[in-house]
């Protein structure tokens, strides 16, 4: 365990032995590239039987302080954060697994049961209380100007931004800015974001797409001007400590599997279903620690890059090649917060899988070309569109992954099935069943990875395949209803949880930036309300 590094580095290369706090404060490097451990620990030898019996919170202590050293976060404090992040979840358990469809060995992981019911909750909760632990210790005896303060600017089409300010709001020493595109989140998830009043919480909706949104947050992140007067910070996933937070959920998955009357010693499939590539990729790194996954399953809407590079010779590009006039075009579909052209985390799993590749004698020059290999593949994503991976690079990656696209029309219909035919009995409190046939209600995400694992199932016959639901039906209400209106058993107020009622009566706080201010013209606006908020605390 001592030899452990326990330190960063950009996947870019110009950065590197940096600490956890410092990755976890700056969020992105300064070459632009992602942070990665140097290191990938190995679960201990004696995890299956030591593990086994442990809380969601022990078992994210134990993954956590392996990647994080002692001397950074001691024990005590670690366990302290975890706890305080992970007592405001709605379930005993956390992140129950459901025998969704018993019969196939299909089940599902229910991802949804934190503050704002969507699976971002499991980072974001313990990102806002890692924020706040660094600040306060770094803060200590400061006071006015010296003290250091946070400006978090996130973009969102929903998700993100409302577990965001669930997991910041009220938070010492940090300002909190959502861009939201203005009528394109679901109407739940801007009010979950526009009814939190708190001083430090600042909704900006923006007239525009979330693309305008996220190109905006990129903007203000180069902007001398702006990183002049503030410390930025980052809360979408290139968040390193939201990647290793959500390795904990993948262990606790295969203890409820192993545990559960209809486990048989089969091998283990998971599904996730992807945007931005990072709750897979904490699969994948728990896979490399031991999880003893046989596959990890991306499952992508149409907005499918990620299914492409599987399908291709290697290519990951923007532009399909059999469809040029698609170019550079994100496709609205039924599961918006799957809607990317790229995603980033994908360049974490690149360099690592460079690295592996390589054949380098020294580990200094393995990392050396990994480092140039993704700083070149980038380079070519911007400059032409795509990039292309050597042969062993692709061989690797389909090692580990495989990948399915699924329409918007299956995802109406895997809704609609899984509720006629799904009648899973191990559910607990606040799973969305309907009372009268027992029917189960996927949101539209978790139905793009339901309508994957049947596939899997189908080559896979008898392997267990965990299916992970990134969210709460109720957050997602048209694309529910469009697939359960009228059938036998449904009702939409049925499965609406507590929380949700009452949100449209409450107090709301939001900005909204006129049209054609640019993102200068948002620049002003946040350094403004935090000048004023700052003002507000004097
Ligand atoms: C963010 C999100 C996803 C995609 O997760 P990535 O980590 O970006 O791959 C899937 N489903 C829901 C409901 C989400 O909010």
């Amino acid at each position: 365990m001592a030899t452990l590094s326990q330190k960063y580095l950009s996947t870019r290369g110009a950065e590197y032995g940096l600490s956890f706090e410092e990755v976890v404060l700056q969020g992105l490097a300064k070459d632009g590239g992602l942070f990665i451990p140097e290191e990938i620990p190995s679960l201990p030898a004696n995890w299956e039987t030591e593990w086994a019996d442990f809380s969601f919170e022990e078992l994210a202590f134990q993954v956590q302080r392996l990647f994080i050293a002692d001397s950074e976060i001691p024990s005590d404090d670690l366990r302290d954060i975890i706890n305080r992040s992970y007592s405001t979840f709605y379930h005993p358990q956390r992140t129950p697994l459901v025998d969704l469809d018993a019969k196939n060995n299909l089940h599902l992981l229910e991802l949804f049961h934190g503050q704002t019911r969507a699976f971002k909750d499991v980072a974001l909760a313990y990102l806002g209380n890692l924020f706040e632990y660094f600040l306060v210790r770094k803060n200590e005896g400061k006071t006015g100007k010296d003290r250091l303060h946070l400006t978090v600017v996130g973009a969102t089409s929903g998700d993100t931004g409302s577990a965001a300010i669930s997991g910041l709001r009220g938070k010492k020493d940090v300002s909190v800015f959502i861009l939201f595109p203005e009528g394109r989140t679901s109407p739940i998830q801007r009010l979950q974001m526009v009814t939190v009043c708190d001083a430090n919480v600042h909704n900006l909706a923006v007239q525009g797409t979330f693309d305008n949104c996220q190109d905006t947050v990129k903007a203000l992140f180069a902007d001398p001007v702006m990183n002049a007067d503030h410390h930025l910070a980052a809360v979408n996933s290139i968040n390193w400590a939201r990647i290793l937070a959500q390795i904990t959920y993948y262990i606790h998955s295969y203890f409820q599997l192993v545990k559960s009357p209809s486990y048989k010693k089969e091998k283990l499939r998971v599904v996730v279903p992807s945007g931005n590539f990072g709750d897979i990729l904490a699969g994948w790194f728990a896979k490399q620690m031991g999880f003893p996954a046989d596959k990890l399953v991306i499952a992508t809407n149409e907005n499918d890059i990620l299914d492409r590079f599987f399908r291709s010779d290697g290519h990951y590009t923007k532009t399909p090649i059999d469809s040029p006039a698609q170019a550079e075009e994100v496709k609205e579909t039924h599961s918006p917060a799957m809607d990317i052209l790229v995603s980033s985390n994908f360049e974490r799993l690149l360099w690592f899988l460079s690295y592996q590749t390589n054949t380098s004698s020294t580990l200094e020059a393995r990392r050396q070309h990994a480092c140039e290999s993704v700083s070149a593949w980038l380079s070519d994503l911007k400059s032409k569109g795509g990039f292309q991976v050597p042969a062993a690079v692709l061989d690797a990656a389909k090692t580990e992954f495989e990948s399915e696209r699924v329409s918007n029309e299956e995802t109406i219909a895997t809704i609609r099935e899984t509720f006629a035919t799904c009648f899973p009995t191990n559910t607990g409190a606040g799973s969305p069943k309907s009372s009268k046939t027992g029917g189960y209600v996927l949101d539209p995400h978790t139905a793009v990875g339901i309508a994957a694992s049947r596939r899997s199932i189908e080559r896979n016959p008898g392997a267990h395949h965990i299916s992970l639901s990134t969210a709460h039906p109720a957050k997602f209400a048209s694309a529910v209803d469009l697939a359960l209106s009228g059938q036998d058993g449904y009702t939409f107020s049925e499965i609406l949880p507590q929380d949700f009622i009452g949100l449209e009566e409450r107090e709301t706080r939001v900005t909204s930036v006129p049209p054609g201010v640019g993102w200068e013209g948002i620049r002003d606006i946040v350094c403004a309300e935090v000048e004023q908020e700052l003002q507000g605390q004097r």
